[in-house]
């Protein structure tokens, strides 16, 4: 298995182990790194984000010979790390777990000495017909950059929100310890909501699942949701306020006009994504289509219809658009 991981000093490159053949490797020094501190090279692409998207486009820019420079401030894999079994992307018969598959994305960029740096864009502006992509180890040049940064949960504001511990309450499942004990309360009736209920109920964690009106998740999730020994559901039920009382969290719900509490360890909180393109000026971020050489890619442009497969594609379609661009063919 292969795995990259943060260096201890960012910027200068992503360490690359084999694990299972105890082989291990650190990818030269960003040659991105050396050269944009000389000003001397502009890059043809920079990818920001290296969720499906980002990698898929990458990979491709890599093959036709244009070497791209990837930015990912959290971990390689974007959302795709909270996926409990993917099972509508082509190629995995039988479903694959949302990690799973990050690892095999990971392997790719990794096949492909893909230059990854694990560092956050601040900001991106352009000058003429260069973009200049900040970050914490500087600034790099580029003709294009591919912005694939997907998407970040909707925030709610509800009484006593700001007063429970932060380590009990999660807005992502992939930040939840894989080791955590306890009984869940997951707010949210989409699909994301459910897909997390059954990640918990495989890891033998009670859940309830509360949301306003009717269940919006595919039926599929909802009938191995209602199989779920360990699941609840809760419709027409409404968050009002939480609470922490002797180490667990009393959550004040209204359902019907009627006041109820659930009484839980942790909460999860799935209601919603909005698109992430804060690395972006306004006047770029909403006429980014008539700017030359810039492409929103994946969840960030998609509204709702957020499916790795149309993020791999979209990847796919901005690396053959600048290799066009560039007149060299595919
Ligand atoms: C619970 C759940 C289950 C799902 N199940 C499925 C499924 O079964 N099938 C399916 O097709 N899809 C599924 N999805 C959706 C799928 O995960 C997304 O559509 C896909 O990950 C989108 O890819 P992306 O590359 O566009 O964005 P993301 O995966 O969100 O990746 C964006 C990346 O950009 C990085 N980033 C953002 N800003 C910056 C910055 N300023 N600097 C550097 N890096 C940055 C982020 O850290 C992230 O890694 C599921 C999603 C969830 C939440």
């Amino acid at each position: 298995m292969f795995c990259l991981f943060q260096p201890h000093n960012p910027g200068k490159g992503v360490k690359v182990e084999n694990m299972g053949e105890s082989e291990s490797v650190l990818l030269p020094r960003s040659a991105a790194l050396t050269v944009s501190k000389a000003k001397g090279k502009t890059y043809i692409a920079v990818i920001i984000g290296a969720g499906p998207a980002g990698i898929a486009a990458a990979v491709y820019l890599k093959r036709a010979g244009a070497d791209p420079l990837v930015f990912e401030r959290d971990e390689i894999g974007g959302l795709l790390r909270n996926a409990h079994v993917v099972e509508n992307y082509p190629g995995f018969p039988e479903g694959i777990g949302g990690p799973e598959l990050v690892e095999l994305f990971k392997r790719q960029l990794v096949r492909w000495r893909i230059d990854t740096r694990m560092e956050e864009v601040h900001s991106v502006s352009k000058e003429g017909d260069i973009y200049h992509v900040s970050s914490e180890s500087g600034e790099v040049f580029a003709k294009s950059v591919i912005v694939a940064t997907g998407t970040r949960p909707k925030r709610i504001d509800i009484q006593g929100l700001e007063d429970v511990e932060l380590s009990k309450v999660f807005y992502e499942i992939r930040d939840v310890p894989p080791a955590v004990k306890g009984d869940f309360l997951v707010i949210g009736g989409g699909d994301a909501a459910f897909d997390y209920a059954l990640n918990l109920a495989s890891r033998d964690i009670h859940v309830d699942v509360a949301f306003r009106g009717e269940p919006r998740c595919l039926p599929l999730l909802l009938e191995r949701a209602s199989r779920s020994e360990k699941i609840r559901t809760h419709a027409g039920t409404e968050l009002k306020s939480v609470k922490e009382e002797e180490h667990q969290l009393v959550f004040g719900m209204e359902q019907e006009g009627t006041e109820k509490e659930i009484v839980a360890d942790y909460g999860l909180i799935a209601c919603g994504r909005e698109p992430d393109v804060s690395v972006l000026p306004p006047e770029l971020a909403e006429n980014w289509k008539e700017a030359s050489g810039l492409y929103l890619v994946g969840d960030v442009r998609r509204g709702n219809h957020r499916q790795v497969g149309i993020a791999v594609g979209d990847g796919i379609l901005a690396a053959m658009s600048i290799i066009e661009s560039m007149g060299s063919g595919k």
